[in-house]
């Protein structure tokens, strides 16, 4: 692990030169990491009661990694993710996304990052009921600004690629659990991302259907992606490459598991 042991909450200064997001943005060199965390830490305030949800954590992922990051409930797994997916910010501590200091990047910025540079995979799948698998997944295209005679085109081939072309009509109660998971992976995948976030993406799956997904995200990470699963499983964690565990939001371990040997 780096040695990020500065004084507490303060990134080390570099010349400034990552300070400005819109230039830095695109600087994926193969010395900067995808994901860097720097003493990281959010607390959750509700009136007078406040939550340490992450007590400090530091923490750096290669572009191309398949990491899992496991924990028991309550662990701070979802907050990490929610911060490593810019959807909410740390309380403190720097977090750095391809080299960019996710602070220094304005509501637009953000929202672009999102909708374009990571997918994300929940345990509820998160689709809209009334839309059919194909206008799910077509809806990150449609916020990215695609034309509408491309949008179809390109969600259908999504479908195709977690095999479920034959249910793009079908709406989201008319499929199994496990297809629609794999609805919501093509919807994670349609904009093409860098960086794949799946939080308990098996939680509510069978076994077959979570292989499956599980399957997905091995595929996604062999084509180059960068694909960190959350899992509280440690037989699911073990399908990646790497384990960082938490407990009471700090990091415990930080290992490579037998899969990444394998495939050395
Ligand atoms: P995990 O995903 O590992 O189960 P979470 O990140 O969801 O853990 O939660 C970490 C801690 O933060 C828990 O104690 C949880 O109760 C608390 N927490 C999570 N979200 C909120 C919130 N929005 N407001 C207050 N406390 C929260
Ligand atoms: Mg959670």
């Amino acid at each position: 692990m780096p040695a990020n042991s500065g004084s507490a909450g303060t990134a080390p200064e570099t010349s400034g030169l990552r300070d400005d997001a819109l230039s830095s943005r695109g600087e994926l060199t193969t010395t900067t990491p995808m994901v860097e965390l720097i003493d990281v830490t959010k607390q959750y305030r509700s009136g007078s009661l406040s939550v340490d949800a992450i007590r400090g954590v530091s923490l750096r992922i290669e572009e191309g990694e398949f990491v899992a990051i496991i924990g028991p409930s309550g662990s701070g797994k979802s907050t990490l993710m929610h911060i490593l997916g810019c959807l909410d910010h740390p309380s403190s501590g720097t977090y750095r996304l391809a080299g960019v200091d996710v602070s220094a990047m304005d509501e637009v910025d953000l929202a672009l990052v999102r909708n374009k540079g990571i997918g994300f995979v929940f345990q509820q799948f998160n689709l809209l009921s009334n839309l059919s698998a194909w206008r799910n997944v077509e809806l990150p295209l449609v916020y990215a600004g695609m034309e509408r005679h491309t949008r179809k085109e390109t969600a259908l081939g999504s479908l195709a690629r977690v095999d479920l072309a034959d249910r793009a009509n079908h709406r989201p109660n008319e499929l199994s659990g496990g297809q629609q998971q794999r609805v919501a992976v093509a919807r994670a995948l349609v904009n093409e991302p860098t960086l794949i976030l799946a939080d308990e993406p098996t939680g509510n799956l069978d076994s077959s259907s979570a292989a499956d997904v599980l399957g997905l995200l091995g595929e996604l990470h062999r084509a180059g992606r960068t694909v960190v699963l959350i899992t509280h499983d440690a037989q699911t964690a073990a399908t990646a490459e790497r384990i960082i565990r938490i407990k009471d939001g700090r990091v415990q371990s930080d290992e490579a598991t037998s899969t990444a040997a394998s495939n050395q």
